[in-house]
């Protein structure tokens, strides 16, 4: 492919050549782009590079780190659930959220303190969060049917590269003690069958059928999702998919801050930059 650059860049200097520059231009408009570079090399942009491979794109990833998914990747539970789908944007979540600031043992802990990089980018953040709160029951909705699609394009992305990534096909239990919790999940349920998702109740006996470590606790009941399984993540980004192994990365000069790493259909080269 000979370089458009050049070709734009000399003729922008001479006026005389604004044709030459109109028929670059129309080339770079025309010709179809063939190189593609994904910034970030968590589930997102793994992901998002393999689809781009498959449509027959060359990809380059990058990444600030030396091996793929070393940041909120990293500490991912394994679920591949649509059954976790709804969406938090609920007064509820304020509430908790201001409430678990006072926690110590918090599940999830806001640090209200503005960002020292960018100041104001978490207030807009929260200012956006809560704007979206009326939109609670479609925006559940839309995000229950994106998890389904995305649970298959994620099996479909594993049979065709031919990897393992520790799959197991048992379904996510959700489990109650807190009535009103119990209650909400029933109405959460509505909406994922609206979406296409089916739950099913199950009684305090049932739990211990399905999960036999919670056999004779006192549960009001629970909510199951058979179409929902789980995977180790780190196997998912590594073998065959896109990054080869730990082994290969380590083949990377250990350089900061970045890595170009080049996806071929069975290895990741990198070089740093
Ligand atoms: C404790 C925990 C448990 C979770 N459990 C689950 C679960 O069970 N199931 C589930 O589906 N989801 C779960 N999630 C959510 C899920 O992990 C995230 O939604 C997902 O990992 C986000 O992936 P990502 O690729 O978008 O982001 P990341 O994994 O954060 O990837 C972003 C990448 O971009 C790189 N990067 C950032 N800035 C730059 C830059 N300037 N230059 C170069 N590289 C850059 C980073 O190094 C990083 O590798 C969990 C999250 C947490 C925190």
């Amino acid at each position: 492919m000979p370089p458009l650059l050049p070709a734009i860049s000399s003729a922008a200097k001479r006026p005389s050549s604004l044709s030459a520059l109109a028929g670059s231009a129309r080339t770079l408009a025309t010709r179809p782009m063939r190189k593609m570079a994904v910034f970030g090399a968590g589930i997102t942009g793994v992901t998002t590079a393999r689809a781009l491979k498959a449509r027959g794109f060359d990809v380059t990833v990058f990444d600030q780190h030396r091996y793929a998914a070393m940041e909120t990747s990293f500490a991912n539970g394994g679920q591949l659930s649509a059954s976790n789908a709804e969406v938090w944007n609920s007064w509820g979540t304020v509430l908790k959220g201001i409430k678990w600031m006072f926690q110590r043992d918090a599940p999830l802990l806001m640090n209200p303190l503005p960002d020292r990089h960018d100041f104001l980018h978490k207030y807009t953040w929260m200012g956006e969060f809560m704007a979206q709160i009326p939109n609670y029951k479609s925006n559940t909705i839309d995000t229950v049917k994106l998890a389904i699609a995305a649970r298959e394009l994620l099996i479909e992305h594993a049979n065709t590269y031919n990897f393992d990534f520790n799959r197991e096909d048992r379904g996510i239990l959700h489990f109650y003690s807190d009535p009103k919790e119990y209650a909400h999940a029933e109405k959460v349920t509505e909406l994922y069958k609206e979406a296409g998702l089916e739950r099913e109740k199950v009684s305090s006996s049932e739990i211990g059928t399905i999960e036999p470590a919670l056999a004779g606790g006192d549960y009001l009941g629970g909510y199951f999702t058979p179409s929902d399984f789980t995977g180790d993540i780190h196997r998912y980004k590594s073998p065959e998919g896109l990054s080869h192994t730990h082994t290969d990365t380590q083949q990377c000069p250990p350089h900061r801050p970045y890595y170009v790493c080049a996806l071929s259909p069975h290895s990741l080269q990198c070089h740093s930059l």
